[in-house]
């Protein structure tokens, strides 16, 4: 039978059966993800300027005619 203990997260004293108590493991999954969020977004601002251009090149030619 498990046994509680502690939240795993510091300064947490909430009794908890898994390694964080049920707010600090919604935490520790949100910081995760987020992680993973923002390497993606490093890895599509590597070609934002690319992207920026292309959409500026496309839009001129209709912004001249208008
Ligand atoms: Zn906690």
């Amino acid at each position: 039978m498990p046994m509680l203990h502690g939240c795993a997260f510091s300064g947490c004293s909430t009794f908890t059966l898994s390694t964080y108590c049920v707010e600090h493991e919604l935490l520790v999954r949100a910081v995760k993800e987020s992680e993973r969020t923002h390497a993606t977004e490093a890895a599509l601002a590597a070609d934002a300027p690319l992207a920026a251009d292309a959409g500026l090149t496309a839009a001129a030619p209709e912004a001249a005619a208008s």
